[in-house]
């Protein structure tokens, strides 16, 4: 451990997500965990966060103070629901902190109050912190541009594992959004999210989604590019929880001297 190290919060420690996140910042280099906060209530508050985490003690118990943790750090890692990120958000704007928010499913309304904290926070959002699937959205963004709405449609595959609580994915929202600004039109005026029945042909120009859910399934993502007599198609799969946990800590170290203000994965990547 260095003097250096940033020093970052996990919030939703007992989670899938959160879990992973307290492994990867105990072994990466450059940051420490300096508090782990789980949902008030827990059974997990006032346990180790390394023992919650399979690796042992680490001496940094869980607690369900957030405003305390994050006064005294420099970052939060938060991929929980999205009314704890909103909650959190306006904390971290409070502490003046970086704000990695990895959680999916925000409604619109969610959406405005983050990007009001934003204000005063440097919040970082992606509905996928992976470098490959930020990739596969520049890809996507380049192949609807250069195939026409008129002979090309676009649909957008997802399978995740049976426990996932939102449809469609975070991540195929966001190959979604870089296919419609490939286009140039809007997603939400666009987008066929479900098809049940007698639906009648498919529409010119729309983005189509189709949701698998099972087993234990990381996330796995195509966007199909379908033309009369051809098909591209361009996928991702992500074999191992980790990649998203360390995309997270980049994010927050890439935050760290930044002024307040929203940014995403490309922004990080140097993408955008
Ligand atoms: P999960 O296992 O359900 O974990 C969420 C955790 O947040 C739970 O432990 C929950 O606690 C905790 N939580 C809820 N409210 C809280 C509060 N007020 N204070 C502290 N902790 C609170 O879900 P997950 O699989 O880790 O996924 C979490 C989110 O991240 C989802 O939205 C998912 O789609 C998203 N995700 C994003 C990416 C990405 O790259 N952007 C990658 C993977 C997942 P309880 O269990 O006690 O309720």
């Amino acid at each position: 451990m260095s003097e250096t190290d940033m020093k970052l919060v996990v919030v939703g420690a007992a989670g899938r997500m959160g879990q992973t996140l307290i492994r990867i910042v105990h072994e990466m280099d450059g940051v420490r965990l300096h508090a782990a906060i789980g949902r008030p209530g827990s059974p997990v508050i006032g346990r180790d966060a390394g023992e919650i985490a399979g690796l042992g003690p680490i001496g940094v118990p869980v607690t369900d103070k957030p405003l305390e943790a994050f006064l005294d750090a420099e970052g939060v890692l938060d991929f929980t629901s999205p009314a704890t990120s909103v909650e959190f958000a306006a904390l971290a704007a409070q502490a003046r902190i970086v704000h990695v928010i990895g959680t999916t499913g925000c409604s619109a309304d969610d959406d405005a109050k983050i990007l009001a904290a934003a204000r005063h926070a440097r919040i970082i959002r992606s509905g996928n912190m992976s470098l490959g699937v930020n990739l596969l959205g520049v890809l996507t963004e380049k192949a609807a541009r250069a195939l026409p709405a008129a002979g090309w449609d676009i649909e957008i595959l997802e399978m995740h594992h049976k426990h996932k609580v939102d449809a469609p994915s975070g991540t195929a929202l966001l190959l979604g959004e870089a296919a419609a600004k490939g286009r140039g039109i809007s997603l939400a005026q666009h987008s066929v999210r479900v098809r049940d029945g007698h639906t009648g042909a498919r529409s010119r120009g729309t983005i189509g989604f189709a949701t698998l859910r099972g087993g234990s399934v990381v996330g796995e993502h195509s966007v199909i590019l379908a033309g009369e007599g051809e098909m591209v198609t361009l996928s991702h799969s992500a074999t191992d929880r980790s990649i998203f946990a360390r995309g997270a800590i980049a994010a927050a170290l890439w935050g760290r001297g930044r002024k307040p203000g929203f940014y995403t994965m490309l922004d990080v990547l140097g993408l955008n």
